[in-house]
């Protein structure tokens, strides 16, 4: 049984959710209020990163982008297309690095898209730039 987490938007309460569960719209345990998850990609808010980064036991991989850059918006299908195929190894998320700039700058993101792998609190992978699907895929196989 392969879990990852999911913070609910609503009442931002940690909720388990079995991989293979996330396409049929899990809802908050705790509030019933829908798990915003896109493929098994989730975007969180600093406070929602740092809760999931504290509370996983998989290996965690983030795709930082922003609204006006137009790699990123080509990047993000790939990232989603990805985690279908790791759903419950490797927990995916998205930091919106306009909104979430004091994470982005705690990281030392420099440059987006950026594509961080994160083991047991340390970063272990750090790549700048978008990838194409074979190219994420093999970066994920070798960080994670
Ligand atoms: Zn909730």
């Amino acid at each position: 049984m392969k879990k990852i987490l999911g913070s609910c938007p609503s009442c931002h309460a940690l909720n388990k959710i079995e991989a293979s569960d996330v396409k049929k719209q899990p809802i908050c345990g705790k509030c019933k209020t829908p798990l915003a998850f896109h493929d098994l990609v989730q975007d969180v808010t600093t406070e929602e990163f740092d809760k999931i980064v504290r509370n996983s036991s998989i290996p965690i991989i983030v795709d930082f982008w922003a609204s006006w850059c137009g790699p990123c918006q080509q990047y993000g299908p790939t990232f989603q297309m990805v985690s279908n195929e790791y759903g419950g190894h490797v927990q995916f998320l998205k930091v919106n690095t306009e909104k979430n700039q004091d994470l982005a700058a705690r990281l030392g993101v420099r440059g987006i898209p950026a594509t961080m792998m994160i083991k047991d609190g340390k970063i272990t992978g750090n790549i700048a730039g978008a990838m194409n699907y074979d190219q994420l895929r093999s970066w994920v196989e070798q960080n994670k």
